[in-house]
């Protein structure tokens, strides 16, 4: 990867997490997927990781910018509409993101810290903040960042306080307790009539939703972090506000690299639930395509380009990995020696993703190595079981003939009929299974088919 150079070979990563209080949805994936095609990467240099992703059940405010103590958390709201404990509701869809990272093969990080379970290490480094007067106590008692007192606010995304207008960010009352339209609160001072409360030097509340970060990143990696990732749109305020935050209270620059994954668009609009176009993890296992599609489809365009997916390149990804799953298990042979043109493919393929995981690059020589009858099949193997360590495509998984008695019943018929030369009835039995989603080819050896 041009430009990092992790320490003695271990690259440490922070990637802001899921806030979970619904399933996360598709676009939210892409970007935890950017987080698991580093790490991979990383390993295929030879690196060591040690990654940290936040599990965020306290804090996160319906609209994000809002931070009052009136404004209600996701995780209430949600406890409230489904009549369950917020507690309850957080740990449900926890170990939902968790399944969904399965399907797509993401790695699980080596720690995945919950924001409830921290509150005495945010306490303490807002404590520390106040101290070193970054911090200030507002007029409703809650424990607000003076942003002035950090003079490089706004390095990563441009937006410099000089040129912030007031009301860029709507706090409800807190509005009137701070002293400066762009400060923001560390801890909401709530009493005592609201669930998820702690007590605290600022009275019974809870954390702001960024203060959460720099805590648990400073925790669990120091003060000298090599990348700390999330979505775009946590570029400004949230990654804004954890630096300043965790340069004061580090006294450096903590985090070397911030890298940002570009949105996930659905026929055309932005994800999300406002949208209306949310398309989960179980929605493709419902038209039954695989999970590992959507990966490719991810693969298919770079991090941080915006990337409009829809149905047909879902299921056109499906295909060509169902494909590749059938090709390499011709191809594969058990005594092999990789060849120098194998190699050179190898090294390429590898300079590729270094320039800032260049992946389409990578798919498109893979189609290329796929097509190309000078390369034996053997060595395609090679090279294919390679990348699919940074592809994670499961590429030698045999394909899924996902069947059933019925189809099995008509695809037998069919080829009888095709033995015996009855070319209309096969013809006819071809266009029943395509009602049933398997297309039918005929080949020199007998009839193939796939799952559409
Ligand atoms: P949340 O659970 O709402 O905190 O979001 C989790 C992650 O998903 C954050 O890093 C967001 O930036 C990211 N995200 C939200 N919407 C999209 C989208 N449509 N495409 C890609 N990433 C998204
Ligand atoms: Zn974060």
């Amino acid at each position: 990867m041009v430009g990092i150079e992790p320490l003695h070979n271990l690259l440490t990563i922070y990637a802001c997490g899921p806030t979970v209080y619904r399933y996360a949805h598709v676009g939210n994936l892409r970007t935890f997927l950017l987080l698991d095609l580093i790490t991979r990467l990383a390993h295929l240099n030879g690196w060591k990781t040690r990654v940290i992703q936040n599990i965020t059940d306290v804090g996160h405010l319906i609209d994000d910018s809002q931070v009052d103590a009136q404004g209600e958390d996701k995780i209430l709201e949600q406890a409230k509409l489904e009549g369950k404990d917020p507690f309850a509701i957080a740990r449900y869809y926890e170990a939902a993101f968790h399944r969904d990272l399965a399907a797509l093969n993401v790695q699980p990080a080596d720690v995945y810290p919950r924001a409830s379970e921290s509150i005495d290490l945010i306490i303490d480094i807002c404590k520390r903040l106040q101290d070193q007067g970054h911090a200030y106590v507002g007029s409703d008692g809650s424990l607000f960042f003076d942003a002035n007192s950090f003079p490089t606010y706004g390095a990563i995304s441009g937006n410099s306080l000089g040129h912030l207008r007031p009301g860029h960010r709507f706090e409800g009352k807190s509005d009137e307790a701070k002293r400066f339209h762009a400060d923001w609160a560390l801890w909401k001072n709530a009493g005592t009539d609201r669930a998820m409360t702690w007590p605290s030097p600022w009275g019974n509340g809870f954390p702001g939703w960024h203060i959460e970060c720099s805590a648990m990143s400073l925790e669990h990696l120091g003060d000298s972090i090599d990348i700390h990732l999330g979505g775009i749109d946590l570029r400004f305020p949230h990654h804004e506000d954890e630096r300043a935050q965790s340069n004061s209270a580090a006294g450096r620059e903590v985090v070397k690299h911030w890298i940002h994954g570009e949105h996930l668009l659905f026929e055309g609009r932005k994800m999300s639930k406002s949208s209306g176009n949310v398309v989960l993890v179980s929605d493709l296992i419902e038209r039954g395509l695989d999970p590992l599609a959507l990966r490719l489809s991810f693969l298919e365009s770079r991090y941080r380009t915006q990337l409009d997916l829809s149905w047909a390149a879902i299921s056109a990804a499906h295909k060509t990995i169902t494909r590749w799953r059938s090709h390499l298990a011709e191809w594969r042979s058990i005594e092999t020696t990789i060849s120098e043109a194998t190699q050179a493919w190898l090294t390429h393929g590898l300079e590729l993703l270094q320039e800032d995981l260049n992946s389409p690059a990578l798919i498109q020589l893979l189609r290329r190595i796929e097509k190309d009858e000078t390369t034996p099949p053997d060595q395609r193997a090679i090279i294919f079981d390679f990348f699919d360590h940074f592809l994670g495509l499961d590429l030698g998984r045999l394909p899924e003939h996902e069947s059933s008695a019925e189809i099995d019943a008509l695809l037998a018929e069919r080829e009888s009929a095709r033995r015996n030369g009855q070319w209309k009835i096969a013809d006819e039995l071809r266009n029943a299974l395509a009602e049933l989603g398997i297309e039918v080819r005929d080949t020199a050896t007998g009839q193939v088919w796939e799952k559409r």
